[in-house]
This record gives structure tokens, C-alpha cells and sequence, in this order.
């Protein structure tokens, strides 16, 4: 089988004769043929999708030598068919598996660190390396990385003779047998790869370093190269004018403006939680002491305030048991106290009768009810009463 994406990274279109087509999994056919431009999945580089026959060929992968084409549709056997892939999806693959090159050859050679992990998504290209680095010395990376792309220099594939191999030093994954690849990048990087790549440096557009993170004693470093690097910076674009309109304030101040937002909005939280307790304060006093069971709505609690109120109810003598819930129809939270009776098992009898979840300690229980009001109501004069009862048969 003739492998066109060696010969010619480039090329779109081929003609090819159908060797053989079996159905395979998901209603999807098998296809091999005498030729082909669909790049397998290989190296961290994505399969090839396109058009085969008029039929979408959907994954393509490498399976004993042979490159095989899942199809949406069977093609007839000894047929010519014509094969398009879809070259925005390679170009960017390209792109990005240079920039990868580039990006860890240079890696490489300042700290002597090796990629051990490679892979291609939609969003981000991750490359995992075995050494800690900080962020300084990546973006100082990333920079000398663009200086190369703007030189356009060449990146060529070459077939090493063993004994030119061995007189060759070049980044590795794994003991290679066979013939070897190697792609340069510019002098910059010489690396064993069975991917496609750009022709000139200048293709790989810009180099753009997305984040970093620990991983596994390295470092995992996300990136994107080239067109999908452009789409990441409009849309990053997009966000920072949005965010600079609402905030009114300039894109290279948006920073110093969310501190003040979010240090006003700590100082109303504090202001309002003062006054809530004032309310409760006020709201308890007025109730008159009482052994009774003491059942208290009130509106747009937070499950914290809730038990705040809660609290201070049955701490201030006003309830046996003190239940305090807020929220809208059927969907309430609620706060259970008392200094004297369990609440870890009456938030369980409350529960299972108000279709609730959550629970708590024997001094307070918190959690949700899912049920209408009156059922609130009912249930707690029910279990009050049956409470009672036990308690003076005790
Ligand atoms: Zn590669």
C-alpha cells in the first residue's frame, strides 16, 4: 500500500483502487485500497477524515501494515474510487505537530528534558516533559519558538541510513527498529516521527502556550499552533472586550478591576450578614419563651443564615425543637436545632416524609424538602405530637 501523506503531505485529492471492504463495527465498513492520502492515527496525531466513493470516511487507523478507512457505506471491491480528505482538519494537525516539534527540540536542548506525552484534542495540544519548570522559562521558550517560525526555515523529512543514525543524535520516544524517520525542524529540534508536518517553519503560524501544570514530578503544557491559535486569540478577544464593556473598564485593567469588584462585593456580603443578625436578633426577642415545637418560615435564607436563625431560636429558648426553612414552592432548605432532642434522627423521619435530603449532628440537621407547604406544616405537627406522646409515656 502506496502511503501519499509521505510522498506528499500536501495532497488533497488521489484516485485509488478498492482491495478490500468488510463491515466492521458500528454499521461502519472496512476499507483498504492499493493507495492512500488519509494520514492513520499515529505519533499523537490524529486520523484523517474526508470523503472516499462519496461515502464520509470517519476514523482511519493503521492495523498490520495496512492504513484502513472506516466508511459510512461500503465500495465496491476492484473499484476506482476518488478520496478527498478534509484539509483544514490535516493543516491544522500539521501545524500544531511541527509547532510541537519546535516547541519541545528547544525544550530539549536548554533544560535536556524529554517529551513523554503527547496528545492532539480539538481544543489544546498537550505535551507532558519529565523535569519541573517554571513559567518564566516556558514563555521565554515560547518566544525563542516564534523567533524560529519567523525565520521560515525549512523542516525536512529525511530515510537515515543505520550507520548515519548512529552518528545522528535525535529526540526518541522509544527504541526504534526499522527504517527511521527523522524530521528537523531548522536545526532547532532532529526528532524520529511517523506524523506530517509543514515544509517551512513559517507555516506553523504562531506558538502559543496555554497553561502549565505538575504532572507526574514534569510538567503538562498545553498549546495550540497556527490557525487554531488564531481562533483561540478571537475568542480569548471576544471574552476580554465583553468582560472590559461590563466592567468599564480597560482591557489591560480588567484585572484591578475584578479585585474591586470582588472586594466590594466581600464587603456588602459582611454588611448584610450584620444586619440579617440584627434581624434575628429583633425577630427572636419578640417571640415569647416556649417549650412547644416551633415550626418558622422565612423568605431567601441561605442555608448559613438559616442556621444562624436556628440557633439563636432554640439557644434563646423560644422552641423545644426549632425548624427554620425558606425557599419557593417544593423546593425548600431547611435548618433543624435543638439543645435537647436528637436531630440526627428526626431530620431522618422528616425526610422520608417530605421527600428531603441531608442531615447533620445531634445539635443541628440541615438539608432540603421537596414538598408544598401544607405537607411541611402537617408533618411537623405530626411528629411533634407523636413526639410528645412519647415522651410523656416515658
Ligand atoms: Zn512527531
Amino acid at each position: 500500500m502506496e502511503k501519499l501523506y509521505y510522498e506528499d503531505p500536501y495532497q488533497k485529492t488521489f484516485t485509488a483502487q478498492v482491495l478490500s471492504c468488510e463491515p466492521g463495527k458500528k454499521g461502519r465498513y472496512q476499507v483498504i485500497l492499493d493507495q492512500t492520502a488519509f494520514y492513520p492515527e499515529g505519533g499523537g496525531q490524529p486520523y484523517d477524515t474526508g470523503m472516499l466513493g462519496g461515502v464520509k470516511v470517519l476514523e482511519v487507523h493503521e492495523k498490520d501494515g495496512h492504513v484502513v478507512h472506516e466508511t459510512e457505506a461500503p465500495l465496491t471491491v476492484g473499484g476506482t474510487v476518488a478520496g478527498e480528505i478534509d484539509w483544514q482538519r490535516r493543516y491544522d494537525h500539521m501545524q500544531n505537530h511541527s509547532g510541537e516539534h519546535l516547541f519541545s527540540g528547544l525544550l530539549h536542548r536548554h533544560y535536556g528534558y524529554d517529551n513523554v506525552g503527547f496528545h492532539m484534542g480539538e481544543d489544546e495540544i498537550t505535551v507532558d516533559f519529565n523535569g519541573p519548570l517554571t513559567m518564566e522559562q516556558v514563555e521565554s521558550l515560547e518566544r525563542e519558538a516564534n523567533e524560529v517560525v519567523y525565520a521560515n526555515g525549512p523542516i525536512r523529512i529525511t530515510y537515515p541510513t543505520s550507520e548515519e543514525l548512529e552518528k545522528l543524535e535525535y529526540r526518541s520516544k522509544k527504541e526504534l527498529t526499522g527504517q527511521v524517520r527523522i524530521v528537523e525542524v531548522c536545526g532547532a529540534d532532529v526528532c524520529a516521527c511517523c506524523g506530517t508536518h509543514v515544509k517551512q517553519a513559517g507555516e506553523i503560524g504562531l506558538i502559543k502556550i496555554l497553561g502549565m501544570i505538575n504532572y507526574k514530578g514534569g510538567v503538562r503544557i498545553s498549546m495550540l499552533c497556527g490557525r487554531k491559535a488564531m481562533l483561540d486569540y478571537e475568542r480569548k478577544q471576544k471574552t476580554t472586550t465583553a468582560i472590559s464593556v461590563l466592567l468599564s473598564a480597560k482591557p489591560d485593567r480588567l484585572v484591578e478591576s475584578v479585585e474591586k469588584l470582588k472586594n466590594d462585593s466581600q464587603a456588602k456580603d459582611a454588611a448584610i450578614n450584620q444586619l440579617y443578625q440584627r434581624l434575628f436578633q429583633t425577630l427572636v426577642q419578640a417571640r415569647p419563651d416556649s417549650e412547644d415545637w416551633l415550626l418558622v418560615k422565612e423568605d431567601n435564607l441561605t442555608p448559613v443564615q438559616l442556621r444562624q436563625y436556628c440557633t439563636m431560636l432554640y439557644e434563646q429558648k423560644k422552641g423545644k425543637v426549632v425548624l427554620v426553612y425558606s425557599g419557593e414552592n417544593e423546593e425548600w432548605k431547611y435548618a433543624l436545632g435543638s439543645a435537647d432532642v436528637d436531630m440526627r434522627e428526626l431530620s431522618k423521619k422528616l425526610n422520608a416524609v417530605l421527600n428531603g435530603r441531608g442531615g447533620g449532628s445531634n445539635l443541628m440537621a440541615q438539608g432540603t424538602f421537596h414538598a408544598t407547604e401544607g405537607e411541611i406544616e402537617k408533618a411537623w405537627e405530626e411528629i411533634a405530637e407523636a413526639s410528645c406522646r412519647d415522651i410523656e409515656w416515658s
